[in-house]
């Protein structure tokens, strides 16, 4: 893509409506642009990266056989009046009637629409376990709608639901999912820490909510350092290998505002060894048992003839809200890299262009090309800026590697240079190489 062709509106100067560095920078490069109150329209930048980590989601939850289906955004009232969750949901939930007068409502979450699926088409405990998953606009009508798509309305979330004969069957679900979501978060370049949640009137404790630290965060944590250096590398996707895992972040003390209890803290935290701090809530893994299959009567026949209530979780990934958890992270001393595997562009050629002579043009199309032919997702900057505007403007785009193409283009050199770290200057076949390796290495 050459910039010149790209819709992409980007401001001069912080726009002073946002407060934290996520939603400044979201405006400033013309990712977002707000409709109304905690409602954002994607602009082509934003939902380029929006949709990039969509497909990280969706390939991690493929890889533990959740299957993707899609369900409605509008759902009838009448499912939520037999959970009886119309009324406890409160004023979150947007209301809507149609020309019949019949009421609907924006879904704000899925766990009775896709009951109502179950139970009508699953009858015998031989089609169980189940693992179903989509990817769809969520509406809340949120108290105090702020920080950009972080706290937002309308957004975009992948929400998962398990259903299993038993208990012991329905953990083994619960731990693929943690699984999987250690391994999207890893893969998006965050580390989120799975802290134990709340789990209200049902009780257990299997409800993990998973947190990026940042000072801008809305979750409160009290976590024992120690669940930091939990190794995730070596675990396999079996009931055993899994099992062990949880057992190793069960060791140690983390949960969210809600569960803390300072008497377990004082007891299981080594002193001077802990964290109290803030962070963003990227996922949240529920398990609740019969909750909603008893009252919406999905049942399923064992094979003596008896009946029993599924057994469900729901798992969430705030999608949407990924973007800017990602940018807190990242974002350092107006200095932005995306990770690899989800920057907007992998590369972008920025040629010095001096009057009445094209040759940098040129050759940067050159190695545009190159890369190109090579898979590789370049952006190649054809306006007429001074270097510095433009080297400014890609500190905020975040593009992780620059090239451009200046003095040593001659000796067919170009400055390659990755954001932190010092620029060499290379060929294109050695440029093309080292992008390629990269996105090796990283699986893309
Ligand atoms: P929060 O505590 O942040 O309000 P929640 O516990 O209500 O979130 P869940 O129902 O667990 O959220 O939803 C799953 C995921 O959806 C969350 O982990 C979060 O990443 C995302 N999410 C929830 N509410 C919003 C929102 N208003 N704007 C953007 N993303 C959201
Ligand atoms: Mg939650």
């Amino acid at each position: 893509m050459y910039l010149s062709k790209l819709f992409i509106p980007i401001l001069k100067e912080n726009p002073s409506e946002a407060k934290i560095k996520s939603h400044q920078l979201m405006l400033r490069v013309g990712m977002i642009k707000q409709s109304s109150a905690g409602i954002y329209s994607w602009l082509p930048l934003g939902l380029k990266i929006m949709k990039k980590i969509e497909n990280i989601v969706r390939e991690e939850q493929n890889k533990i056989g959740a299957q993707e289906l899609l369900m409605p955004t509008i759902q009838s009232a009448d499912i939520w009046k037999e959970s009886g969750r119309y009324n406890d949901y409160g004023e979150e939930m947007l209301r809507i009637k149609d020309r019949q007068g019949r009421e609907m409502l924006y879904g704000p979450t899925n766990e009775e629409l896709i009951t109502e699926i179950f139970r009508a088409s699953v009858k015998s405990y031989k089609s169980l376990p189940q693992s179903l998953y989509h990817i769809q606009w969520k509406f809340r009508d949120e108290l105090r709608p702020r920080f950009g798509v972080m706290r937002c309305r309308e957004f975009l979330m992948k929400d998962a639901y398990t259903f299993d004969l038993s208990d012991e069957d329905a953990v083994k679900s619960y731990n693929k999912m943690f699984f999987a979501y250690l391994k999207t978060f890893k893969r998006l370049g965050l580390t989120a820490i799975p802290m134990a949640a709340d789990t209200g009137p049902i009780g257990g404790n299997l409800s993990h909510e998973f947190i990026i630290l940042a000072e801008t965060g809305e979750s409160k944590i009290y976590a024992d350092k120690r669940i930091f250096e939990v190794n995730t590398e070596n675990f396999k996707l079996n009931d055993e290998s899994l099992n062990e895992m949880r057992k190793k972040f069960d060791l140690y003390y983390a949960v969210t505002d809600e569960k803390f209890n300072k008497e377990d803290f004082d007891k299981k935290v080594i002193k001077n060894n802990h964290l109290i701090t803030k962070g963003i809530e990227v996922g949240h893994i529920f398990y609740f048992g019969d909750k909603y299959s008893k009252p919406l009567n999905a049942f399923v026949d064992l094979q003596g003839g008896k009946k029993v209530a599924v057994k469900m979780g729901s798992y969430g990934i705030g999608v949407s809200r990924l973007v800017a958890a990602i940018i807190e992270a990242k974002f350092n001393n107006n200095v932005m890299k995306w990770p690899l595997s989800v920057a907007p562009y992998e590369t972008v050629i920025i040629p010095m262009i001096k009057k009445n002579d094209n040759s940098n043009l040129k050759k940067a199309e050159n190695l545009y090309k190159e890369l190109k032919k090579n898979n590789i997702d370049v952006l190649l900057d054809d306006s007429d800026e001074s270097l510095s505007a433009k080297l400014k403007k890609f500190e905020l785009m975040g593009i992780p590697y620059q090239v451009i193409v200046g003095e040593k283009s001659k000796e067919d050199l170009f400055e390659f240079k990755e954001i932190d770290k010092e620029s060499e200057n290379l060929t294109i076949a050695k440029i093309v190489n080292k992008v390629i390796s990269e996105k090796k290495r990283i699986d893309l």
